[in-house]
């Protein structure tokens, strides 16, 4: 319901039974909420309480204030979609009113918006994955092993113009790996960007090494090139030269890899490129992915393109790539029995969900435009808000839109993103914060952290303001429509600062 509609619902007690009938007509919400002078609600009308009085012999000209009934049923902003659900079912009704601390009436759950979510960014098949399953099955490849992941390797490869690739188990498995490969053990120091998932850090930390978080650049969101030269210049000065840099290319777009690679290359870094959340996208002409002197990719189920879990290590050296899928399969040495050298792990992806991942390749490019439509459908419809600010695609970029992500630029911005999330929760509509940098990690309290500029926490303000909307690629445009008008409202409540 868009702001207008809303308003339009709104009608005074000395309404006639007239004039309501038609505004419910008009309004077709079936039901409309009287208020007095200050917004405060008085009670609901339905097309069944017009009925009753009707028949009980109330004139068309009475008013709505006259009528007999109840107070209406409503919730605070505090209440979430299951209590709104709870009241719905047990006062058997379909429509209820939200009321601030102050009584006055902010919005309205109806019951036919509780009965379809809308999710953050839900698995999407395409018409070839079943069919690639069922090849396994067939053939009895239901191993850890089989011609599913050979070519998956190989197509997943070719796409991102990448020599070798080794399909892994998770995109988490895949960044252990690689950061193993790249000698990270006790003791060493590795670069890893603040604002991402937790998962770029941890393996960092169960390799017994320790990570120093750099901080974001305020435009795209990724790396900040201007802290990553603090910190390379002070580790330097004192002496500490960083193992490898994980560089996190965020919410579908990559990172500054032009201005990052040249500090590494200077440093002997060697970067890590956490590519999990970024297939699809390119810069200047490059895929994503193919930055790093090894890069990795998720296939995890809320990721553009899912497996329902796995991931891909990908790089030009093929020592590197072999020896991952070695590392991957227990370290096992090529002996007729059972030889053991090196520490190893069960990190191989299932040819059967290999089949999926090469269906859901076919359609890669297809799930990249759409979200790109959905992000260009969200700018274009909240255009006109102010406060409010995108993460923008740079210069040479083009990013997937893996999820549509903007940060509320106003005081208090964290006090007002909670209320926008708990306004879309009620209605069922999946949104989250953007991710809380890990140097706020209690996990992670005490590493070190290297900011944009001094003074200037680039990725808190991120986490602080910023919210990412529902971005699946299978979202319809009603339901597209139906967030935005939720955004515009749910955007002007916690601007105008009540609660
Ligand atoms: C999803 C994700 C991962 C982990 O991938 P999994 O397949 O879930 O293990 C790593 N890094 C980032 C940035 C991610 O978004």
């Amino acid at each position: 319901m868009s702001p207008q509609r809303f308003e339009s619902l709104l009608v005074a007690p000395d309404t006639s039974l007239l004039q309501a009938m038609s505004r419910l007509d008009a309004t077709a919400q079936g039901v409309l909420l009287v208020v007095d002078a200050s917004r405060r609600l008085l009670r609901t009308i339905t097309d069944g309480d017009l009925r009753r009085a009707t028949l009980a012999g109330a004139s068309p000209r009475a008013a709505l204030g006259s009528l007999p009934g109840g107070p209406a049923q409503t919730v605070g902003l505090g209440a979430s979609m299951h209590d709104v659900l709870q009241l719905m079912d047990a006062r058997r009704i379909d429509h209820v009113p939200v009321l601030d601390d102050d009584g006055r009436v902010v919005d309205l759950v109806t019951r036919r918006e509780l009965s379809r979510r809308t999710y953050l960014s839900a698995p999407h098949l395409g018409d070839d994955e079943a069919s690639l399953v069922r090849e396994a099955f067939e053939s009895n490849w239901i191993a850890p092993l089989g011609p599913h992941v050979d070519a998956f390797e190989r197509e997943l490869a070719d796409y991102v113009g990448v020599g070798h690739a080794a399909a892994t188990s998770s995109g988490t498995a895949a960044l252990h790996l690689g950061l193993r490969l790249l000698g990270v053990g006790p003791g060493d120091a590795v670069l890893c960007s603040s604002l991402t998932f937790v998962a770029s850090a941890n393996p960092i930390r169960q390799l017994g090494a320790v990570p120093v978080f750099v901080d974001s650049e305020p435009e795209g969101w990724s790396m900040s090139p201007e802290a990553l030269r603090t910190a390379l210049s002070q580790l330097g000065a004192e002496g500490l030269r960083p193992k490898a840099a994980v560089v996190v290319n965020l919410y579908g777009q990559s990172a500054r890899m032009d201005e990052l690679i040249p500090l590494l290359d200077e440093a002997g870094v060697p970067m890590l490129e956490d590519a999990a959340e970024s297939l699809g996208a390119t810069l200047g002409g490059r895929a994503s992915g193919s930055f790093g002197r090894l890069a990795l990719f998720s296939f995890n189920g809320n990721k553009i393109i899912t497996t329902s879990g796995g991931g891909m290590l990908v790089g030009e050296d093929p020592g590197l790539i072999a020896h991952a899928r070695k590392l991957s399969t227990q370290a096992r040495e090529p002996a007729r029995h059972y030889e053991h050298v090196e520490d190893g792990y069960n990190y191989r992806l299932s040819n059967v969900l290999a089949g999926i991942g090469r269906g859901q390749l076919r359609v890669l490019d297809q799930r990249v435009r759409r979200r790109r439509e959905i992000f260009a459908f969200y700018a274009r419809e909240l255009a006109a808000v102010q406060g409010l600010r995108w993460m923008v695609e740079p210069q040479g970029h083009v990013g997937t839109r893996w999820l549509s992500a903007f940060t509320l630029d106003l005081p208090e911005a964290s006090r007002r993103r909670d209320a926008l999330l708990d306004f879309l929760e009620r209605h069922n509509v999946e949104a989250r914060p953007v991710w809380k940098p890990m140097h706020l990690q209690p996990l992670y309290a005490g590493s070190r952290y290297f900011p944009h500029a001094p003074g200037e926490d680039v990725s808190r303000a991120l986490f602080e303001g910023g919210v990412c909307l529902p971005s699946g690629s299978n979202m319809d445009d009603t339901q597209l429509a139906h967030v935005c008008e939720l955004l515009l409202r749910g955007l002007q409540l916690v601007a105008g600062g009540s609660r």
